[in-house]
């Protein structure tokens, strides 16, 4: 189902590859990562090109819920306890300045911005909300604790963040994206060095860069080890009541909420890709619950990468491959974290430092619990003994009705009805039976 992001948008229209090329930059994927990248190059005089394999935007980007905000979840605690006062400062800091460059570009693009304060809401534990205060106060961030939510729930109160935003994603990128050097419709099928194939061309660039969303080249980076996908389901509600602020469940399966105009999008049901969860009958029971005179106008579902410690991973894909980088793993924080990746890959490519660096490195420590919950849920579906199997890496694929999709429990590929793939990391259909 599509979003409601695409009601009335004029995405600009690129041609497809029908040659060869050769350039300094090639950015494979065009969502708000590869675009936001493809810009900033742009800026800067260095000659690219961006390869999307369908339309821009027909990824995760046209399906967000298009909140702009430093606050992901309680990660500030997180990140203190992991990795100390520094790194999280580091992040603070990218996360600031992104919001800053999206406030900047949005003053001159019709897109809907709007500032607003972002909750983040417990429903059961406080001190997590309490330690999240003190660690935004350790940082230098004033972060307030909320007692009362406008929400037709009973939380135990809500971190909140004052002067956050939220916007219209497809009309910011129709302006961004008007002028790039883009081809539409042109799929990467393999990268080998510094030539990267679709299946009539090859583009030789020094540096390329993996904006698919998950990475598809698998002899490097382990990104099949490092992350998996969430999968959540949204549905936009006329009569529901206006709501000013922005509002996400601190538990990565609850409910999130924003206004755009006269609709409050409702988001939650989410569920590891490929494995049972809330999903639209979720949202459906509690619109029907607490919005009894709200009607649905569009309902969508889509996916996200996440990584082993609730951080991007953006830089280069890998020590042993020195052509290839990568932007992925946001978490479903992707919009911040697109602006972060893309003035990142920026400075990288130019050779100037960036704080973040370090802080998002691909090829940083891997021993966290998720990663065993990530190889477990591989070994499981690798040994399933049942049909079709995945293209990308053999699982055991699961028939999700509601969807009408063949899902992977393992990497969070999915297959339409006649084995299309519709999201990655596989990038080859399924073989026909
Ligand atoms: C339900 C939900 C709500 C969310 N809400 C928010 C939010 O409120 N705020 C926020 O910050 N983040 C949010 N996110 C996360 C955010 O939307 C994503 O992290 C972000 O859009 C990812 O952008 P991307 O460029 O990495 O990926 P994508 O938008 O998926 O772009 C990747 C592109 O690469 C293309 N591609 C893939 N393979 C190839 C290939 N082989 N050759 C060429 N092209 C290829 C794809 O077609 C696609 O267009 C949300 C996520 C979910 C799931």
């Amino acid at each position: 189902m599509s979003s409601l992001w695409y009601d009335g948008s004029e995405l600009p229209v690129f041609s497809s590859l029908n040659e060869n090329k050769k350039t300094d930059v090639l950015i494979v994927g065009g969502g708000m990562s590869g675009i936001l990248t493809a810009y900033f190059l742009k800026e800067r005089n260095i000659p690219y090109i961006l390869v999307e394999k369908d339309r821009i935007c027909s990824g995760v980007t046209g399906y967000t819920t298009a909140k702009l905000t430093l606050s992901h979840g309680l990660i500030y605690s997180k990140i203190i306890k992991k990795y100390g006062v520094d790194v999280a400062a580091s992040y603070l800091r990218g996360c600031v300045t992104a919001l800053n460059k999206y406030e900047e570009l949005c003053q001159n693009i019709d897109c809907d911005y709007e500032a607003r304060d972002n909750y983040v809401y417990s429903l059961d534990d406080r001190q997590k909300l309490e330690n999240e205060v003190l660690a935004l106060e350790r940082l230098g961030f004033d972060a307030d604790l909320c007692e009362k939510l406008p929400l037709p729930i009973d939380t135990v109160g809500a971190v909140r963040c004052h002067d956050q935003a939220q916007f219209h994603p497809l009309k910011f990128i129709s302006e961004i994206a008007k002028d790039l050097n883009i081809y539409e419709h042109t799929q990467v099928i393999d990268v080998e060095g510094s030539r990267a194939f679709t299946d009539k061309y090859y583009i030789d660039a020094e540096i390329i860069i993996m904006a698919s969303h998950f990475p598809f080249i698998d002899r490097y980076g382990g990104f099949f080890l490092k992350m998996y996908q969430h999968r959540s389901y949204v549905t936009a509600l006329e009569g529901a009541g206006k709501l000013d602020g922005m509002y996400v469940d601190e538990s990565g399966d609850g409910l999130s909420f924003r206004g755009y105009e006269n609709l409050l999008l409702l988001g939650g049901g989410g569920h590891r890709t490929g494995k049972r969860g809330g999903g639209y009958a979720c949202l459906r029971d509690f619109a029907r619950d607490n919005y009894p005179d709200a009607r649905e106008k569009f309902a969508w579902a889509t996916q996200d990468c996440m990584t082993l410690d609730g951080i991007p991973y953006v830089g280069r894909y890998s020590e042993s491959a020195p052509h290839l980088y990568v932007a992925t793993g946001f978490n479903k924080w992707g919009m911040v974290g697109s602006m972060m990746a893309a003035t990142l890959l920026c400075d990288m490519i130019c050779g100037e430092k960036n704080e973040l660096c370090e802080v998002l490195n691909p090829s940083r420590s891997i021993l966290h619990g998720q990663l065993f919950v990530n190889a477990f849920e591989t070994l499981t579906n690798i040994l399933r003994p049942t049909a079709p199997r995945c293209s990308h890496l053999g699982c055991a694929l699961k028939w999700n009705s509601a969807e009408k999709s063949w899902d992977c429990a393992c990497h969070g590929s999915r297959f339409d009805e006649n084995g299309r793939v519709i999201n990655n990391p596989a990038n080859k259909d399924l073989k026909r039976r």
